[in-house]
């Protein structure tokens, strides 16, 4: 196509590429710095996956002295989801993931590919000079009609050979149907043939070979002139060339695009970047393994692990692992400074464990003090459990001292925190305001008759005191139990079940029950000092009612 006809096509100020290759010059960075780049569409909610490949992308730029920066690749404008990019900027950040440019930050912006359009059409024009694109009038109805007579002829399906039908039109065909105002797209004249194959690189699965592209894909879709958006494959080469990017890590779902990226940077004139093609995160299924769905499995999306509150370190170690299997070997803190090797990845996807992910994170909770807890507490009920906010900054205290319950200053301590949203479960019942108080008849006590649960209830409250010693604190509850005969050990209730209502363990079990809600809680006298003499009172006295 004559430059007499593609200019007019676009607007007369629009720049010349050598422009933008000024504005956006070579990056002075060290030898072998990696700038990376994260390329989210705002089409959805971040999945796990793009947490798993933000994270390579930074470690690998940081490491080798370069930059990692963020994308957003929003030219499906009609897919777009409302608040998906604030979203993104907020998951980044919970992962300590924040790169170092995007939109409004940085020397190579906009980072929206929205805001380039006169960047993309600067460059297709340049191509449609040269002859190396070209305008296709084809309709949609054109367009079925050949993919389903390819598909009748299984032959391969696309916009090639003689089906490209406006590959080789004339001057004069293209005037006539720009004369009509018919809609275009601006299409890539691939120098690929049929059978030929290509040769790459991938920095993580190394030599590859695949078969050549030969499809002529659009470039620059239709639309009004001054609004013409790209197609991925045409920002993908534009963007990553100007904002010199040198290694494209991303899913490996890209990776037979490999060939026609490739043609498109030799036809622009441009230096090909590095790839790595990351494999996608799999669900094990039995028999198994599929990949993870956004659709169908809730831990693929990155609210499942921010919403319930797992720290983002031990989410970081986690996917660490997964990226690098020796990494997994190593401590936590060891694990998040080591760098993670893009050979090392491999090529099959690995398999996201929630269970493995939450024995990580209690571990890793076990290793935080209480007061750790508590402000990561905070931040998180802050955004997601105002109740229980609103109870830690009512009492940060009694927070603490329940925290401390077998917790500080023991070799082991507990691992019942998961995640910030296991707190409520676990310590809520040391809050008033989140304790239902435990009546008679509740199952939980068990089968003791009505009597003498009140009968024990009373009597505890009546002679309640609020011990420092555990053995003596307990010995309260032993004392009564005999009283009330209760058997003095389980062994002694199994030989004679009839003889007795329950042993020293149902004893306590009620007591249990009535202060914390549950059969099963820390130290029950710990728990006691903590409530204190007022609240326990209160709480064994509502068995009494
Ligand atoms: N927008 C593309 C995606 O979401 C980015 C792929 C890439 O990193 O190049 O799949």
């Amino acid at each position: 196509m004559t430059m007499i006809l593609a200019d007019p096509l676009f607007a007369p100020d629009l720049p010349e590429p050598e422009h933008w290759e000024r504005h956006y010059p070579p990056r002075e960075l060290p030898a072998g710095a990696k700038v990376t780049r994260l390329g989210p569409s705002p089409t959805g909610f971040v999945h796990i996956g793009g947490i798993y490949t933000a994270m390579v992308d930074q470690d690998v730029a940081h490491r080798s002295g370069g930059r990692y920066l963020v994308r957003i690749e929003d030219t499906d404008q009609a897919r777009e989801v409302e608040g998906a990019i604030e979203q993104f900027a907020s998951a980044f950040r919970y992962f300590g993931l924040a790169p170092d440019e995007e939109e409004g930050r940085g020397d190579y912006g906009p980072y929206r590919q929205s805001r380039r359009a006169a960047i993309y059409q600067s460059f297709a024009r340049e191509l449609l000079r040269e002859g190396k694109a070209y305008l296709c009038f084809a309709t949609v109805d054109e367009l079925a009609r050949s993919r389903r007579a390819q598909e009748n002829a299984h032959v391969p399906t696309g916009y090639y050979g003689r089906w490209a039908i406006w590959r080789d039109a004339t001057d004069e065909q293209v005037r006539a149907k720009l004369a009509e105002g018919a809609p275009y797209v601006v299409r890539f004249r691939s120098p690929g043939v049929p059978g030929r194959r290509v040769e790459f690189t991938d920095a993580i699965r190394g030599a590859l070979e695949a078969d050549d592209n030969y499809n002529d894909v659009v470039l620059l879709k239709s639309g009004n002139s001054s609004e013409r958006l790209p197609t991925y494959h045409f920002a993908h080469a534009v963007d990553d060339h100007l904002m010199r990017v040198n290694l494209v890590i991303r899913g490996e779902e890209w990776l037979p695009s490999v060939p026609m990226h490739l043609q498109l940077f030799a036809a622009l004139g441009f230096e090909p970047p590095g790839y790595a093609h990351i494999a996608l995160l799999m669900k094990p299924i039995p028999g198994g393994k599929r990949k993870l769905s956004k659709r169908k499995d809730p831990e693929a999306s990155v609210d499942f692990y921010i919403d319930a509150g797992y720290p983002a370190s031990a989410v970081l170690y986690y996917l660490r692992g997964l990226a690098n299997g020796s990494l997994a070997e190593l401590p936590l803190p060891e694990a998040l400074a080591a760098p993670i090797k893009l050979t090392d990845l491999g090529g099959a996807g690995p398999l996201i464990d929630q269970v493995k992910l939450e024995d990580i994170s209690a571990d890793y909770i076990a290793t935080m003090t209480g007061e750790q807890i508590l402000a990561a507490l905070r931040t998180w009920a802050a955004g997601h459990d105002p109740q229980v906010a609103a109870v830690l900054d009512a009492e940060p205290d009694l927070a603490l001292a329940a925290l401390a319950v077998e917790r500080d200053g023991v070799a082991n301590p507990r691992k019942d925190l998961r995640k910030w949203s296991d707190f409520r479960t676990a310590y809520g019942f040391f809050f008033a305001p989140l304790f239902t108080l435990v009546r008679p008849g509740d199952p939980q006590l068990g089968n003791l008759p009505a009597e003498l649960v009140r009968a024990f209830a009373s009597d505890f409250v009546d002679g309640y005191q609020d011990l420092a010693d555990p053995g003596e604190w307990f010995g309260q509850i032993r004392e009564l139990a005999t009283k009330h005969g209760f058997a003095a050990s389980a062994k002694e209730y199994k030989q004679a079940p009839d003889a007795y209502p329950g042993s020293i363990r149902e004893a306590s079990q009620l007591i249990r029950v009535a202060l914390t809600g549950s059969t099963r809680s820390p130290d029950l006298a710990s728990v006691a000092r903590v409530l204190g003499p007022a609240e326990v009172i209160r709480r064994v006295c509502a068995l009494t009612a």
